[in-house]
């Protein structure tokens, strides 16, 4: 179904589904005991969504040379994806961390339990903020587990088009303090000047010292939704009715890496091959028929 500005959903549908493969990817790739990563929670939480596919491999019941032969490399790839991305992401916290920052905000959180995994120090708070759905079955969740957070998590049940830095501060973000930023896995579901409008406000609510980490998607510029839509059939061919490239906002949008350096933040960016490279793993071919291409991993501060 073709988005709009005011659609909403939750972890089984839309946009949200995405969560849960992406989680899905983690429980993956948590199962290697000398793996990169380690998200004891992904497969419980991928579980109680409740999407076949992704539950089956999740739970390692799906044999991916079950999947015809041009999904099978496709899907390994996306998954060993994850174990990089993730390690990107956890580091970028554990350095913001360790320079003396005790909040962070966790934008588009969907299933990340990085508020329950990561060695926060006493004293972080931990926001995450994602659509209303998506915030409550996650707490609802890991509640019913009788997991704990590692950092005092408070949550923000709001629609990043909409007015979340007010809801934010209510929840107690201070902008005086520094603050640590995620933006992982979200921006591509945003149209171009909202992603714009949501660094705009990240900047407005940074001390200096605040860090901000996200990816960049410079596929997206030549995004053939029908390439992808062939791309992606392993959803269908699996009973799963998630069609990605109508999710994707696709075109032209600033770099934000670029948009943020001229907000005066110092940014770096790592293309995804380089972050194989960097964590000593082996990058997948590349893949000419991925439709989002060589992502680049980005983060920054403001000094
Ligand atoms: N960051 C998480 C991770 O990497 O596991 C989730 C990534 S998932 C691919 C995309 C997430 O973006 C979903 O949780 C979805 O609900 C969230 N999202 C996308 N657009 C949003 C919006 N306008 N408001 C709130 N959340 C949004």
């Amino acid at each position: 179904m073709a988005r709009a500005d005011d659609d909403s959903w939750d972890l089984a549908s839309s946009v949200g589904a995405t969560a849960t493969m992406v989680a899905a990817g983690r429980a993956v790739v948590s199962r290697d005991p000398g793996g990169l990563i380690n998200d004891p929670f992904a497969a419980p939480l991928v579980r109680a969504v409740g999407i076949d596919f992704f539950t089956k491999i999740a739970d390692g019941e799906l044999d991916l040379s079950d999947l015809d032969p041009e999904s099978a490399p496709r899907v390994q790839a996306n998954i060993d994806e994850m174990a990089v991305r993730t390690k990107f992401f956890d580091d970028y916290f554990e350095t913001a961390t360790a320079g003396g920052v005790r909040q962070a905000v966790i934008l588009a959180s969907g299933l990340d339990a990085r508020a329950y995994r990561l060695a926060w120090p006493a004293g972080t708070v931990v926001y995450e903020i994602d659509q209303p759905d998506v915030i409550e079955f996650k707490t609802r969740t890991l509640d019913g587990t009788g997991a704990e957070p590692t950092a005092e998590r408070r949550t923000v049940a709001i629609d990043l088009r909409h007015d979340w830095p007010t809801v934010l501060r209510d929840a107690g973000l201070d902008p005086k303090a520094p603050t640590a930023w995620c933006a992982e896995g979200l921006l591509i579901y945003l149209p171009p000047p909202a992603q714009d409008l949501l660094f705009d406000r990240i900047h407005a609510l940074s001390a200096p010292g605040s860090t901000v980490a996200t990816e960049y998607v410079p596929a997206l510029r030549d995004f053939d939704p029908d390439k992808a839509r062939a791309a992606t059939a392993v959803f269908q061919q699996h009973g799963l009715d998630l069609d990605m490239p109508s999710l994707i906002y696709h075109g032209e949008r600033h770099h934000p890496g670029e948009y943020l350096a001229r907000h005066g933040w110092r940014m770096d960016g790592v293309a995804r091959s380089e972050l194989f490279r960097r964590y000593g793993r082996t990058a997948p071919e590349p893949d000419p028929d991925n439709p989002l291409g060589e992502i680049v991993y980005i983060s920054g501060r403001l000094d």
